[in-house]
């Protein structure tokens, strides 16, 4: 399996940098996590081979440019694209950002060839497919409905935890999982800043080592994720610091494989 945190930062000559400030990943050049960056870093061959999103949570930094990417190919969509979401994001996506105001409401529109955009609702705690994947979600601990998700090709298995702080159903389900290979864990802000980070529900490179003690799969390869652009190199210097085995910070545009 391939994976591939797509870049949502640029200098001045266009070039990708590694400041995250958008989260959309994705897999196997196939199926995007999140679509925060969707519209502005995918490649024109990947835009043609999306068509399955799986939406964590409605924050902005995950779903910015979600709009854009459906709108751009609009015209061209021979089946529509489908977003993967709980019940309760989907009615918040229709609330809040598809509601005709922000921008039209895909999933009643069609183009020549039928609709343009269709909602794939999944429960947490059962499995679903999604394109060549096999995905299970639950709930973490975000301010507003968010989920966790175990992502599986059937022979790489990867666990995400989308943005969360301290949190037990995600371990409960990673450590149920015989074989995970890889973990991507949010880490959004430095230590001195673990008020805040409690209050909007983050994690903090010392709150996540001491999360980091409920993983029962020991050696696996730990992703950092998230790290605030503004706080980047601190958090870094304290994860650095925390000395955990295999864990190191996602980069930005490079593809990674298990
Ligand atoms: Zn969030
Ligand atoms: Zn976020």
């Amino acid at each position: 399996m391939k994976i591939q945190l797509l870049p949502s930062t640029f200098n001045a000559q266009g070039c990708a940098k590694q400041e995250q400030r958008l989260t959309c990943y994705l897999v196997d050049d196939r199926v995007a996590i999140d679509a925060g960056s969707i519209a502005l870093s995918l490649s024109d061959e990947q835009r043609d081979t999306v068509r399955d999103i799986i939406v964590t949570h409605p924050h902005m930094d995950h779903i910015a440019s979600l709009p854009i990417f459906v709108d751009d190919l609009f015209g061209f969509l021979k089946s529509p694209i489908r977003i993967h979401a709980t019940e309760e994001v989907i009615e918040l996506l229709e609330r809040d950002i598809f509601n005709w105001t922000v921008y039209p409401r895909f999933s009643e529109l069609k183009n020549d060839y039928g609709p343009v955009m269709e909602y794939v609702p999944f429960s947490v705690g059962v499995e679903f497919p999604v394109a060549h994947l096999r995905v299970t979600a639950v709930n973490v601990n975000h301010i507003v409905p968010t989920v966790g998700l175990i992502v599986t090709d059937g022979k790489t298995t990867l666990a995400l935890s989308s943005d969360t702080a301290e949190t037990e159903d995600f371990w409960t389900l990673v450590n149920g999982t015989p074989r995970i290979d890889a973990l991507l864990i949010e880490a959004s802000f430095p230590n001195s800043m673990a008020k805040l980070a409690e209050d909007s529900r983050h994690f903090t490179p010392e709150s996540l080592s001491r999360e980091l003690r409920k993983l029962d799969h020991n050696g696996i390869d730990i992703l950092t994720v998230h790290l605030k652009p503004a706080y980047r190199e601190k958090v870094a210097e304290e994860l650095k610091a925390l000395a955990i085995p295999k864990l190191e910070i996602m980069e930005t545009g490079r593809c990674y494989e298990w």
